[in-house]
C-alpha cells in the first residue's frame, strides 16, 4: 500500500511535470488538506498509510489544478465561491415557495437536496430544468399532488409502471398478494389467471411477466384505467397479457380460469372521509370505495368465480385490515375450500386465499 511519503512524490512529480512554480509547496498543500494534517506535520506522519478514497480525492485536487492552471490556495477559493453561487440559486428557486407554506425545516431540506443532487450531478441545469423541478415541488409541497403522480411512475414488482390519476398508485402491500399468486401458480404448465379491476395492471403485468407461460387477463370497468393498464404492457412488453373492459366478470367468456385474483374497492364509506388528504385529493374514487361496508365486490366476485374456475382453481383477494372474517365467510358460503387470511408486514389482515374444488 502506497504510504503519505510515496503519494507526497508523486504529487511533486506530477507538478513539476506541468511546470508548477512551487511543486513541493502545492503538493503538502493538497495531501494536508485532504487527510487534515497541518502542512507542517506532515512530515511527522511519512508512513501513514492512505486509503482508496483519500487518495481518490488528492489527485482529483491535483487534475482540477493541472486543468486550471492554478495553486491550490485559489481552487479551494473558487470552489466555495461556487458552491455559495449554487446554494443562492437554489435558494432563489424556491424562494417563491415560501408563500406556499412550506415549513422552514421542509424549506431547508428542499435546499439541501437539491444543491447536493446539483453537485452530485456536476453540472449546471438549465433554466428550464430549473423551472421543471420547481414546478414539480410546488405540486408535491404545496398542492399535496402524490409524488408518484408528479413522476409519472411507480415500481411494483422490480417492474416500473406509469401511473396517472385515473389509477390508484400501486401500494407494496399488492406485492404479497403477486407473491402468493406466484407460489399458487408455479407448479401449473400453463396457468390462465383472471385479474378484476386490474387498474394499472400492476398484478396482470407482474404476474404475466414472472410466470412466462402463463396467460393473463385483465379486467377493468374504467376505459382510463385500461389505457394506462395497455400503456404500461407495452412498456413492460408482456405480451401475454391482455386488458378488456369488463364490469366484473359480465364480458368475461373464458371458464376455465386456475386462479381469480382482485384487489377491488373495499373500503367502507365512512373510512374514506378520514383518508389522507393526498389520496382524497387525487386517487380515483372508483377504485377505492365499495358499498355494503367495502364487501360489495367480494360477494359479487366470489359468486361469480366458480363459474369460471377450473376445478381445484384459486381465488385471490386483497383485503382491507379488518375485513379478513367478513371475506372469509363470503368465501364458506359460496362452496370454497382451504380458505386462509394472510397478513401484511404491518401485521394487518391483507389477503383471503381459497381453493374452489366442485
Ligand atoms: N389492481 C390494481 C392495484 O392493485 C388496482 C386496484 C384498484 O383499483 N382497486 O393496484
Amino acid at each position: 500500500m502506497k504510504n503519505l511519503l510515496d503519494i507526497l512524490r508523486w504529487s511533486e512529480e506530477y507538478f513539476k511535470k506541468y511546470s508548477f512554480s512551487k511543486p513541493r509547496l502545492e503538493a503538502e498543500k493538497v495531501i494536508s488538506h485532504v487527510l487534515s494534517i497541518d502542512r507542517i506535520l506532515l512530515y511527522a506522519e511519512y508512513d501513514r498509510p492512505l486509503i482508496d478514497d483519500e487518495r481518490v480525492r488528492i489527485k482529483k485536487y491535483i487534475l482540477q489544478m493541472i486543468k486550471k492552471k492554478i495553486g491550490f490556495d485559489q481552487l479551494l477559493k473558487e470552489e466555495s465561491a461556487e458552491s455559495t453561487e449554487i446554494k443562492v440559486e437554489n435558494n432563489e428557486m424556491i424562494k417563491g415557495l415560501d408563500s406556499n407554506k412550506i415549513k422552514k425545516n421542509n424549506r431547508k431540506e428542499f435546499l439541501e437536496l437539491l444543491t447536493k443532487s446539483i453537485v452530485y450531478f456536476e453540472r449546471k441545469i438549465t433554466g428550464s430544468e430549473k423551472k421543471e423541478i420547481r414546478e414539480m415541488l410546488v405540486e408535491i409541497g404545496k398542492n399535496k399532488r402524490p409524488l408518484q403522480y408528479v413522476l409519472g411512475f411507480e415500481e411494483f414488482y422490480g417492474y416500473k409502471f406509469y401511473v396517472d390519476e385515473s389509477v390508484l398508485i400501486p401500494r407494496s402491500e399488492t406485492e404479497l398478494l403477486v407473491e402468493k399468486c406466484i407460489e399458487l401458480m408455479e407448479d401449473i404448465e400453463e396457468p390462465k389467471i383472471l385479474d378484476i379491476g386490474s387498474g394499472s395492471g400492476v398484478i396482470s403485468i407482474s404476474l404475466g411477466k414472472k410466470l412466462s407461460k402463463s396467460v393473463v387477463l385483465g379486467v377493468d370497468i374504467s376505459e382510463k384505467a385500461l389505457a394506462v393498464a395497455k400503456k404500461n404492457k407495452v412498456e413492460n412488453d408482456a405480451t401475454n397479457v391482455k386488458f378488456i373492459k369488463s364490469d366484473v366478470m359480465k364480458s368475461v367468456e373464458y371458464k376455465k380460469f386456475n386462479l381469480i385474483v382482485s384487489n377491488p374497492p373495499y373500503i367502507p364509506d365512512y373510512e374514506y372521509e378520514v383518508l389522507e388528504e393526498k389520496v382524497l385529493r387525487y386517487e380515483p374514487k372508483l377504485a377505492l370505495t365499495a358499498p355494503n361496508n367495502g364487501l360489495y365486490f367480494y360477494e359479487e366476485i366470489t359468486k361469480e368465480a366458480p363459474n369460471h374456475l377450473v376445478k381445484n382453481g384459486y381465488l385471490a383477494f386483497e383485503i382491507g385490515y379488518n375485513q379478513g372474517e367478513a371475506v372469509k365467510k363470503i368465501m364458506e358460503k359460496n362452496d370454497f375450500l382451504n380458505i386462509t387470511v394472510y397478513y401484511d408486514y404491518a401485521e394487518h389482515e391483507r389477503m383471503v386465499i381459497g381453493k374452489f374444488n366442485r
